[in-house]
């Protein structure tokens, strides 16, 4: 199933929030069967004497994606909501994916691939195992693992896209279960649903975007087009024409576009919260031989610019020392909730620091090690 990973969207990455997958698949961890004889009392599982259109449906899905259906389908009463879920755990049990009735009498059968194909990427990504933003309090935070969830939206949509392998019927799934529209209400446009993403982006930014689980259809939809122009997606399909795209340069230009729809607020905090622990983080090093000469100070003052006329202030005080350790505290136990990619390159530049700056070398290091502890980072450090 590796061979799905290349279609992930490059921002569905959990190694950025500590997790390996690969630790996860090596587990076995124990079949709920309360879940399974829950779904067996209340729902219909999917059998292709009973449902042979459904069943025909999910075989040419598994054919089209080269994996095999390890899955339990379920179709459970629902006449309001047009939806679809994977219940799973971790890959060593059996998933279930289970398809409302709705979704089933609105969706043509083509359609119906693209969601089925979105569930098991689910699955085969293993995005039950992300954090989960209800069980986090702190703010930054839960705007990161939304932005993952998001982005684990994507490549499940991606790998939908090749489970119908049609574009039209990819967006038209898009459109229905935005709208809960069946065929004879609407005529397909998709450039009308493009305009209306560019009114979205005129907008600047939609907080609500920013806190959403699920990317707006719109953006779907967009990545969808782009994502038919890749190389990828052809020779997924051995087709005779070549992509426009690398998927690496669609990945960019979607960035972009999430960018202008959800703002530039979690990249703000996420800046600050770095800039914060940097700053802090230095001056302990600059203090490390317990002297803040003039020297040193203008060369604080050098690298941080304004910023750093505040701490070089706090030194003033009588209770100093204290102030900055809890400064230190608070900044790195926030940077510790950062994304691994910045909690490393904060790393690179403290050692920087380290490095630059006078005194004693096993004293700055031993300092430094100490802020690494903070942020979770279990490796030795040098500079
Ligand atoms: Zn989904």
């Amino acid at each position: 199933m590796d061979f799905l990973d290349k279609f992930k969207y490059h921002k569905d990455d959990p190694s950025e929030f500590g997790i390996d997958l690969k630790e996860f698949k090596k587990k076995t961890s124990e079949l709920d069967n309360s879940h399974l004889s829950n779904l067996l009392t209340n729902s219909v599982r999917v059998d292709r004497e009973i449902l042979p259109k459904v069943g025909k449906a999910i075989d040419v899905v598994f054919k089209r994606i080269k994996i095999e259906n390890v899955f339990n389908f379920f179709i459970t009463p629902d006449n309001n909501q047009a939806n679809a879920s994977c219940s799973l755990m971790s890959s060593a049990s059996r998933p279930d994916i289970i398809l409302t009735s709705r979704l089933i009498e609105l969706l043509s059968l083509e359609e119906l691939q693209f969601v089925i194909g979105h569930e098991v990427a689910h699955y085969i990504y293993q995005h039950a195992l992300y954090p989960n933003f209800n069980n986090v309090d702190d703010r930054n935070l839960k705007l990161n693992i939304l932005n993952l969830s998001r982005a684990a939206e994507i490549s499940a949509d991606r790998i939908g896209f090749l489970s119908c392998a049609n574009l039209e019927d990819s967006l038209r799934a898009n459109f229905k279960l935005a709208s809960g529209l069946s065929d004879k209400y609407f005529n397909f446009k998709p450039s009308t649903y493009l305009d209306q993403l560019r009114d979205l982006e005129d907008l600047g930014k939609s907080s609500h975007e920013l806190w959403s689980t699920h990317p707006s259809f719109l953006i779907r939809m967009q990545s969808l087009i782009w994502f038919s122009m890749t190389k990828e997606y052809h020779e997924f399909f051995d087709k005779k024409v070549k992509g426009t795209y690398d998927l690496k340069e669609i990945d960019k230009k979607l960035d972009l576009k999430i960018k202008k729809i959800t703002g530039d607020e979690l990249e703000k905090s996420n800046t600050d919260i770095y800039e914060r622990a940097l700053i802090w983080g230095s001056l302990n090093i600059y203090l490390s031989d317990k002297k803040f000469t003039k020297i040193e100070q203008e060369e604080f003052a050098k690298r941080f610019g304004e910023k750093s006329k505040k701490a070089i202030s706090l030194l003033k005080v009588s209770n100093a020392r204290d102030i900055l350790d809890q400064k230190i505290d608070e900044s790195f136990n926030d940077a510790a909730k950062l994304l691994k990619t910045d909690k490393n390159k904060l790393v690179e530049e403290l050692k920087l620091v380290g490095k630059e700056t006078g005194g004693d070398k096993m004293k700055k290091l031993k300092i430094l090690g100490k802020l690494l502890n903070i942020l979770g980072i279990k490796k030795p450090v040098n500079f």
